[in-house]
């Protein structure tokens, strides 16, 4: 049967709907939770190296600021689209109401393919569309920071456009900004590690060994490569790993870190000598003890869930895994570490570069990774309290606290009556 829930932001929806009935809150939650308070779509005109110029489209969705400005990343992919970023934007809202970071979600995009441009070309589409939506963005008002195929120096354009428009340096304008201008020590490495501190949490508590187990990686962009070195790090064997051209494998482990390097100077993973090829398919499917999908969205459907074979998934992604997948991994037993929690460590250091820079007071990376397992930790517990209390999976866990939260907040100022 064909999966009904491939559209993420029905998926959203649905979820939002779920935690609603099952907390009692007021209905009126889920009539305002069910879509985004604001969407925008722009044309985002800007030129091209030969002279020509090129329209390309634009997006910044704030779903729900009851909890403070909205907050969330910006994707430049040929795939973004309003219903991806409506999506996205709300799965933001619960990744900040676990954590319990004072933001709301927001996400943003361009409909783009970043390999057909230049760096050139890649900055002056940045700066276009930091004009397009200067109006409705801001650090009080809604933070964007780097996604799928945005990185420091794209937030270091985006933030100086900013800067130029309001005629004062607005560092707390945008997050995952590099280190000389306001960046946070450990931000790069933030999701990726957030996901194995998560990941080899439940690990424990299952009685699985992190440090001796076996590990898939998909995706190997700023959260994949990151898990697959911080698990090899800790004594894991990274079996397969992979990027959008295909994967790696060898079963009897990777060298990340020499990986890494070969990466760094082929620019892709394909060639690696010390491991077979294999395609994204088959990585999910691996005989491994842990799955880490860190690609995009709609990995694990009704059409290969049956055929995974990891005890955990610990999702990197946002949205890798569709309801109906979800159902079969519950039924054969395999524990998921939800996305709203796995790669939640991203948001998280955001939001403390997003202090340091209101502050103008920086912190260490040692106190930068110290407060994101405290972050972590409590999300974890105050998940597992839901778990009990209502008996369903980790991710419907993850948004009844998140869900109850943002409906207090609504509450208390007054939407709800
Ligand atoms: N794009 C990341 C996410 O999906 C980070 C967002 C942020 O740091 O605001 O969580």
């Amino acid at each position: 049967m064909a999966d009904t829930s491939l559209n993420p932001y029905l998926r959203a929806q649905q979820a939002f709907k779920e935690a609603v009935d099952t907390l009692g809150v007021e209905p009126a939650a889920y009539e305002i939770l069910k879509q985004p308070l604001r969407s925008f779509e722009v044309a985002v005109p800007f030129v091209r190296d030969d002279g020509s110029v090129q329209v390309f489209t634009g997006y910044r969705v704030q779903h729900n600021d009851a909890l403070g400005p909205t907050k969330g990343g910006l994707r430049f992919h040929s795939d973004v689209n309003m219903d991806e970023v409506k999506a996205l934007a709300m799965w933001m809202s619960v990744k900040c109401a676990l954590l319990n970071l004072p933001y709301g979600g927001g996400k943003g995009g361009i409909a783009c393919d970043v390999d057909q441009l230049s760096e050139r070309e890649i900055e002056r589409l940045s700066r276009e569309y930091i004009r397009a939506v200067s109006l409705v963005i801001g650090p009080d008002k809604d933070i964007p920071a780097p996604d799928v195929s945005t990185n420091p120096q794209i937030m270091a354009w985006m933030v100086d456009e900013y800067s130029r428009i309001r005629g004062e340096n607005t560092f707390g304008l945008i997050t995952g900004k590099p280190l000389v201008i306001g960046g946070s020590a450990g931000r790069v490495a933030a999701t990726g590690r957030g996901l194995v501190f998560a990941t080899r949490q439940l690990a424990t508590e299952l009685g699985i060994d992190f440090s001796k187990s076996r590990i898939a990686v998909q995706g190997f962009g700023n959260v994949g490569s990151v898990a697959a070195e911080i698990s090899h790090q800790l004594g894991a064997t990274v079996v397969a790993v992979s990027d959008k051209d295909g994967g790696l494998y060898n079963p009897a482990g990777i060298n990340i870190q020499d990986l890494l390097e070969y990466k760094r100077v082929n620019r892709n993973l394909q060639g690696y000598p010390h491991a077979e090829p294999i395609d994204n398919k088959e990585l999910l499917e691996l005989p491994v003890d842990i799955l880490f999908p860190a690609a995009l969205e709609n990995q694990i459907t009704s059409d290969n869930a049956h055929n995974i074979q990891a005890r955990i998934v610990g999702e990197g992604a946002n949205g890798p895994t569709t309801p109906e997948a979800d159902r079969i991994l519950f039924d054969k037993g395999v524990m998921v570490v939800p996305d709203v929690l796995g790669n939640s460590g991203g948001v998280t250091v955001s939001y403390f570069e997003w202090v340091q820079n209101q502050t103008r007071f920086y912190w260490s990376e040692e106190e930068i990774n110290q407060r994101l397992e405290s972050y972590m930790s409590r999300a974890m517990a105050d998940m597992h309290t839901m778990h009990e209390r209502f008996g369903v999976t980790l991710r419907k866990s993850a948004y009844l606290v998140a869900t109850e939260r943002i409906a207090q907040a609504m509450r208390i100022r007054g939407w709800l009556r």
